[in-house]
């Protein structure tokens, strides 16, 4: 370097004297570069610069706050698993003359600034199963195909792998939250956190045998086990998951409920998802699936209802007044024909409506929540025969500050504003179905793409960066999956001889 070079001729004083400077020049200019490159203000020197671990800058940031703010030119910064930071690079300037400084940060140059998306139901470790037998009438699917599968395959080793898999799919496609109904959940749980994803995971209950507990009094060992060790976790929320009316009594329904307010956890349930569900309600019950769950003392501000399908004005109001979380399917609806949820009237009820992919075999097949913004706002339009019916930025809602209020968790997660958690994701708008861009949030819900997601952060951390998965072996997780492909289709091709 320049500054290491010392004249021969100097006396050994002058020369240790010039060396002294030397490094002290060198020192400085070592600090000046390190400096430098993390100042984001180039700004006069200043001593106290505000400080992040994180910082995304040049960025347009799509903050869906409740003024539902888009601020060009934005920055965001972030100090361990929380954004502290959001505003203008003018405001900013103004805010904080000394300057920003940050240990990481990222350039949004063209790129669209997002809270994460949020999958408010799905069954990850189906993934496995994903595409095994579709086009057939769900009965047939369950009994000559999913029930067979599931008795011979699911163990703790293919929730594990299928999580991994599902993690994998849903941080490439923005998701950064979603919430699952399976078994072996507290095994999801370790593989969910280790991929440094945020999960409201909930452990199934029904009344018969499931393939990690045979009993109901084991099923509620093991809720209340799994309550207890994920309690305070910053990226866990355990959650008890009785499947549904048509699968649980009465008692269940009740003793899971209670175990989960017992612990402060949420109830995630699939309600009113078939037309047969809520006409055997009502002739067996004499209320409607709302209505029941109500009378049972279910319903409270910490359940999560997938699907609503079947529920009148009634069912609404019920729902609403308990503020019950509702999550529309649109492509599980379609693709199982079940029926189109009432999503707009919902809505206008005052429920929390989000957006899930359930599935993914069978009722979906992807993790594509984007997909599912497109197809929600599309399905509606067609029900009604108005394209005005629910629009882009609606979707775009229900995808983030809406999916947050449906799983009761919008104090955390759904926008980008200080105090909420650092779930952060930047979509890429150097595509050519990216351009022309006249409307934000028409981008998103009709243009964008899953695979235009290009950087996503969780809490604080970076786990994709440009489109390369930081936290999960992307090729080892292709291997195992084909694996089990295999091993699936071997195991019904043997269930099917004779
Ligand atoms: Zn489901």
């Amino acid at each position: 370097m320049v500054f290491a070079v010392i004249a021969p001729h100097q006396s050994s004083i002058s020369r240790t004297r010039k060396m002294l400077r030397s490094v002290r020049r060198i020192l400085s200019f070592v600090v000046f570069l390190l400096l430098a490159t993390t100042r984001v203000f180039a700004q006069a020197p200043q001593k106290e610069p505000a400080s992040y671990d994180l910082l995304i800058t040049n960025a347009t940031l799509v903050t869906m706050d409740s003024s539902r703010h888009v601020i060009e030119n934005g920055i965001i910064g972030v100090r361990g698993d929380s954004i502290v930071l959001v505003g203008s690079y003018t405001d900013l300037l103004r805010q904080a003359p000394k300057g920003h400084m940050a240990a990481q940060s990222i350039d949004a140059k063209g790129a669209l600034v997002l809270p994460g998306f949020i999958n408010g139901h799905t069954h990850v470790p189906m993934t496995l199963l994903r595409g095994l037998h579709d086009d057939v009438t769900l009965d047939d699917w369950l009994r000559k195909y999913i029930f067979p599968a599931e008795a011979k395959n699911v163990t703790e080793d293919f929730v594990r792998w299928g999580a991994r898999l599902a993690a994998a799919e849903q941080i490439r496609s923005g998701v950064t939250t979603f919430a699952d109904m399976y078994y072996f959940e507290d095994a999801i749980a370790e593989e969910i956190k280790a991929a440094g994803m945020r999960g409201v995971l909930g452990e199934t209950i029904l009344d018969f045998p499931a393939p990690d507990n045979k009993t109901n009094a084991a099923m509620l060992g093991y809720i209340e086990k799994f309550l207890k060790r994920w309690q305070n976790d910053p990226l866990i929320h355990a959650a008890a998951a009785p499947h549904s009316i048509y699968t649980c009594s009465a008692k269940t329904l009740q003793d899971s409920a209670a175990l989960a307010r017992k612990y402060h956890a949420p109830i995630l349930i699939h309600v009113a998802e078939m037309k047969k569900e809520f006409d055997d309600s009502l002739k067996q019950n004499g209320l409607t699936p709302a209505q029941y769950l109500d009378q049972l003392g279910i319903l409270g501000p910490d359940v999560v209802a997938a699907h609503c399908i079947y529920v009148d004005g009634g069912d609404r109001k019920i729902l609403a007044s308990r503020q019950v979380g509702c999550v529309h399917n649109p492509s599980s609806n379609m693709m199982l024909s079940s029926g189109v949820a009432p999503v707009i009237e919902e809505r206008a009820a005052g429920i929390a409506v989000g957006l899930g992919t359930d599935g993914p075999a069978g009722s979906n097949n992807d993790l594509d929540l984007m997909e599912e913004m497109d197809l929600a706002a599309k399905l509606q339009k067609i029900t009604k025969m108005d394209p005005r019916a629910l629009g882009a930025q609606a979707v775009v809602e229900m995808a983030t500050t809406e999916g947050a209020k449906a799983l009761h968790m919008e104090k955390e997660i759904g926008s980008l504003e200080p105090g909420k958690k650092a779930d952060i994701i930047l979509i890429s708008l150097d595509e050519p179905n990216a351009v022309p861009m006249y409307d934000i949030y028409s981008q998103l819900a009709y243009s964008l793409k899953a695979s235009d997601v290009q950087t996503v952060i969780i809490g604080g951390r970076i786990v994709m960066r440009d489109r390369k998965l930081l936290t999960l072996s992307e090729p080892e997780i292709l291997a195992k999956a084909r694996d089990y492909e295999k091993k699936i289709a071997a195991s019904l091709n043997n269930a099917a001889a004779p």
